[in-house]
């Protein structure tokens, strides 16, 4: 019996190693991999960037406080902002991490401005920002707050593409409106570009922050950088984990200088925060993913599998709904039982992860080969067949 907290209802299966795309399993079988740590191992198993550069660091220095300048978070930050709307950078561990101080930054910029009543975090029903307490009230699914009260205060709500409902719930307390750019546990629900410009139109007219979560959907998850840059918008806050470490736990909040003002020595720490073990790795991570030419080809393939996707829709059009989802962040929301679904795909030797909404995620690698999503195909059009 398992000594495991049981928070989980785990798959009987574990894996011996893993390399790109695939894991090989201690049962012998080879699994072609589209969960990816939850799209958090965006360059696939065993990757050599990676293990060189983790095998290099660890030969130096793992772990200095951040009462010392750490040269390896420096070149870390220095590279993020240069390559998006941020002026500074402050580094976690997780995503649930990068989102608290993103609340943070949003309620002591107000407060330092002299208004700490503007101190409200607006968000999406159903989100998800995070498994701490304030982040389960910021997502406000029930699953994850049943239980966990007394509510932590300063969350509003609005639902998923309902702008009345949006504009109605924004008052003079209102600091922030903080949403996923595409809803990931919630079912890969893509916010549209004319929305997201919508909303940072909406944000300036209120004088109120945006806050992106890209802690899913960023680091090149979409064929850019950050997703939200399809819509040509400038948040003020963005947190960021998953993808950044390449399976090395990593999270940061990225912010631009007017709300980064706010914050000064002592507002914020982390003891693990941005050591130069997990820094080596993010900075091999972007090594590859700022490569010339490598956001394009994850442009062109998420494409292709989309459109397959949409082709096996057609096909099957009793058992697939609708193909959600934009680069490698895609889903397909299913007319038949999910975890069936699921479990069919296992036993054909292709692992994925679900989302809310009866959708099944597929979160292959960034530098997934063409072969390997037409392997992932092949599997999905036979078990669509055996369920039609
Ligand atoms: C996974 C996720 C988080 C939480 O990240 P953890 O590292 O599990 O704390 C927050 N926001 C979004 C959008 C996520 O997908």
């Amino acid at each position: 019996m398992s000594s495991i907290l049981k928070t989980y209802n785990r798959k009987n299966i574990s894996f011996k190693k893993g390399k790109g795309s695939y894991l090989f399993a201690q049962n012998g079988k080879k699994y072609l991999d589209f969960v990816q740590g939850i799209a958090v191992n965006c360059l696939g198993h065993s990757n050599k960037t990676l293990i060189k550069a983790i095998n290099k660091q660890s030969k130096r220095v793992w772990h200095v406080s951040n009462v010392f300048t750490i040269p390896e978070q420096e070149k870390l930050a220095k590279r993020l902002t240069n390559k998006t709307f941020a002026d500074y950078v402050i580094f976690q561990n997780s995503g649930a991490e990068a989102t608290e101080v993103a609340i943070k930054m949003a309620r002591k910029y107000f407060y330092q401005k002299g208004m700490p009543k503007k101190n409200r975090i607006l968000c999406l029903n159903n989100s998800f920002h995070g498994r701490t307490i304030a982040t389960i009230f910021a997502s406000n699914s029930k699953k994850m707050i049943e239980g966990f009260g007394p509510k932590a205060d300063g969350f509003d709500h609005f639902n998923f593409g309902d702008h009345k409902d949006l504009e109605k719930k924004i008052t003079k307390k209102t600091a922030a409106i903080m949403v996923e750019t595409i809803m990931g546990e919630g079912g890969i629900k893509v916010i549209p570009d004319f929305c997201l410009t919508g909303l940072r139109k909406l944000c300036n007219e209120k004088k109120i922050l945006l806050i992106l979560d890209e802690v899913q959907c960023g680091i090149g998850r979409t064929g850019k950088f950050f997703a939200f840059e399809y819509a040509k918008i400038k948040p003020d806050i963005v947190p960021i984990a998953k993808g950044i470490g390449g399976g090395f736990p990593i999270g940061a909040c990225l912010v631009n200088k007017k709300v980064a003002s706010a914050m000064k020595p002592g507002s914020h720490g982390s003891t693990f925060g941005g050591n130069p073990l997990a820094m080596s790795v993010g900075n091999a991570v972007l090594d590859i993913i700022l490569k010339k030419g490598f956001l394009k080809r994850v442009q062109n393939n998420g494409l292709f599998f989309k459109r397959e996707l949409e082709e096996l829709k057609n096909q099957y059009p009793k058992v697939i709904d609708e193909v959600r989802g934009k680069g490698l962040l895609l889903g397909i929301k299913l007319k038949t039982n999910q975890l069936k679904f699921i479990k069919k795909l296992l036993d054909n030797n292709l692992l994925v992860v679900k989302a809310a909404d009866n959708v099944v995620r597929l979160l292959p690698p960034l530098n997934v080969k063409r072969d390997e999503i037409e392997l992932a195909l092949s599997i999905i059009k036979k078990v669509c067949k055996g369920f039609s």
